[in-house]
C-alpha cells in the first residue's frame, strides 16, 4: 500500500478526515504517539467532545491497522513558509555577502534559492499571496484587492473563491498554523489554529473588537497578551532602525539656502510621521512573530504560515532615504541621516525573526521562505507608494530533508509554491491550480520514491475542513 494512501487521499474526497476530533487523532497517532497517548493527547487538548469514545475507539482500531501499511512514509512531513513581503535579491545579496543575513544564508546554503517570479501584470499583495496560498490565478481565487471594486467593501476571507493549502493540508489530516495572512479575516475554521491579519489591530475607542480575529476564537483569549502597539515600541526599538540623534538643528538649517533650507524644513516636519510608521509596521511584524512562536511551540503544528508584512513597507517608506539623489525627487539631508539605512536594518531584523522561527520549527521537514515580489524603489519623478515600488521578482529559498542542497535554480513563479508543498506533502497537484511543483529544487530519491500526481480539483463542496 502507498503509504501516502491513509489516510485517504483527496481523490477519495467522501472518506477525508473532515471532523476536527478525527483529524488530530490521524496527527497525534502519526507523530508515533500510541493510540492511548493520542488519547491523552485529544482529551487534554479537548478535542474529544464532538466525537462519543466508541467512535473513537473504531477510529484508533482504523488507524491502528493503517498503521501496518507502512505509514512511515508519512512521518516526519513539516512545513515552515515565513512570508516575507515585498523581499528583494537585490537587497539581500550584497547583505548576505557582508554576513548580516546569516540565517538566510544557511537555508540558501543547505538548500535551493531562485527568484520568484510575481503576478503580470502588477497586482497588489493580498491578491498575489492568495495566488501563494491557493496556487491559482486572481480569477480563480476572487481576490483582486483590499477593497472590492464593485462594492467598495472591504475584502475578506468570505470573499475567496479556491481553497487554500492550509485547508488541504488540515482535511488531509495534518494540523496547521497560519498567522497573520493577508485577506484571511475572519478567521475560517482550520485543523489548528489560525491568527487572521486584523489581529495586529488592537480596540478602537468605543468600539468592540471584530469578531473570529482567531480561530478557534478562543485562542483570542490566550494570544491577546502577544499583541503589542504601535506606543509598546520604545525609543531603543527605533533607535535599532533609524539614527534620530543625527537630524539637523533648526539653526543648521536657518543657514541653508532657500530651496535646501525648504526641502530641509519639510523632511524635519515629517520625521514624526515617519518615526510613527517605523513603529506600526515593527509592532505588526514583532505581534505576529510572538503569535506564530507561540503556536510552534505549544501546539507543535505540522504546518506553520507566517506572513511578515515590515520589510515591505519599511521599503515604501525608507528607500528614499538609501537613494537620496537617485529617486527623482528631493529627500532632505534630515532624512538621508535618519533613515538611510532602515532598509537594511529592517532586513536584518527580518533574518533575526527567521531565526527565532527557525528554532522554534527544529530540525526535519521543509522550510520555505518566500516573497510576493520584488523591490524597485520609486522611480524618478514618482513619490514613492504602492505597487509601483515593486519589482517583478521576488525570493524563493527552500531548505529540508527533500530539498537540494546549495542549487541556484531557474527562476520559478508565484503560483508554484502551494504545488510544491502539495508534492512536499505526497498529496496531488489539481489540475486546476495554475503552477507547477517545482521539482528542480527536490531530491530525486524523494520525486522516485513519490512522483508527482495530480487530481482534477480539490475544490469540492463538502472539500473544506470542517470542525463540525
Ligand atoms: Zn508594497
Amino acid at each position: 500500500m502507498n503509504p501516502y494512501e491513509f489516510p485517504p487521499s483527496a481523490v477519495n474526497v467522501s472518506e477525508r478526515p473532515g471532523r476536527g476530533s478525527r483529524a488530530a487523532l490521524v496527527a497525534l497517532v502519526r507523530e508515533r504517539l500510541t493510540p492511548r497517548a493520542a488519547l491523552v493527547a485529544l482529551v487534554r487538548e479537548r478535542l474529544l467532545r464532538p466525537v462519543t469514545l466508541v467512535a473513537l475507539v473504531m477510529a484508533i482500531a482504523v488507524l491502528v491497522a493503517g498503521q501496518g501499511c507502512g505509514q512511515s512514509g508519512r512521518v516526519g512531513r513539516r512545513l515552515l513558509l515565513v512570508g516575507i513581503d515585498g523581499a528583494e535579491w537585490s537587497v539581500i545579496e550584497p547583505m548576505i555577502a557582508e554576513g548580516r543575513l546569516p540565517n538566510l544564508a544557511r537555508l540558501i546554503d543547505e538548500g535551493a534559492s531562485c527568484g520568484l517570479r510575481s503576478l503580470e501584470p502588477k497586482e497588489k499583495s493580498p491578491t498575489i499571496w492568495t495566488t501563494i496560498a491557493t496556487g491559482k490565478l486572481p480569477r480563480k481565487h476572487g481576490i483582486g484587492d483590499y477593497v472590492d471594486s464593485g462594492s467598495g467593501r472591504l475584502m475578506t476571507s468570505n470573499t475567496r473563491t479556491a481553497r487554500t493549502v492550509w485547508d488541504i493540508l488540515g482535511s488531509e489530516g495534518w494540523t496547521v498554523a497560519v498567522v497573520g495572512w493577508l485577506i484571511s479575516w475572519p478567521a475560517e475554521p482550520v485543523n489548528g489554529s489560525m491568527v487572521t491579519d486584523y489581529f495586529r489591530h488592537g480596540p478602537k475607542p468605543g468600539r468592540p473588537l471584530p469578531e473570529h480575529l482567531t480561530y478557534p476564537d478562543e485562542l483570542l483569549e490566550e494570544i491577546e497578551p502577544l499583541r503589542l502597539s504601535p506606543d509598546g515600541v520604545t525609543k531603543e526599538d527605533v533607535a535599532r532602525f533609524a539614527d534620530l540623534d543625527t537630524v539637523m538643528s533648526p539653526e543648521e538649517i536657518q543657514g541653508l539656502p532657500l530651496e535646501e533650507m525648504l526641502v530641509e524644513m519639510n523632511g524635519l516636519s515629517s520625521i514624526d510621521a515617519t518615526v510613527e510608521a517605523l513603529k506600526g509596521l515593527h509592532a505588526g511584524d514583532r505581534t505576529f512573530l510572538a503569535a506564530a512562536r507561540h503556536l510552534m511551540t505549544r501546539r507543535r503544528p505540522d504546518a506553520t504560515f507566517v506572513y511578515l508584512r515590515g520589510v515591505d513597507t519599511a521599503s515604501h517608506k525608507f528607500w528614499a532615504a538609501a537613494h537620496r539623489g537617485k529617486v527623482g525627487f528631493a529627500v532632505s539631508r534630515s532624512e538621508e541621516a535618519a533613515f538611510a539605512r532602515t532598509v537594511e536594518r529592517y532586513y536584518e531584523y527580518a533574518d533575526e525573526m527567521l531565526g527565532q522561527l527557525l528554532s522554534d520549527f527544529g530540525d526535519g521537514g521543509t522550510v520555505i521562505v518566500c516573497s510576493d515580489h520584488g523591490f524597485e524603489g520609486p522611480k524618478p519623478g514618482r513619490r514613492p507608494g504602492g505597487i509601483r515600488d515593486h519589482g517583478p521578482v521576488g525570493i524563493l529559498v527552500m531548505a529540508g530533508d527533500d530539498v537540494r542542497r546549495g542549487v541556484r535554480i531557474d527562476e520559478q513563479s508565484v503560483r508554484d509554491i502551494t504545488p510544491t508543498i502539495l508534492t512536499l506533502f505526497g498529496l496531488p497537484v489539481a489540475a486546476d491550480m495554475d503552477g507547477e511543483p517545482i521539482t528542480d529544487a527536490v531530491t530525486e530519491s524523494f520525486l522516485a520514491d513519490h512522483p508527482v500526481r495530480s487530481i482534477d480539483t480539490y475544490e469540492t463542496p463538502e472539500g473544506s475542513f470542517d470542525e463540525s
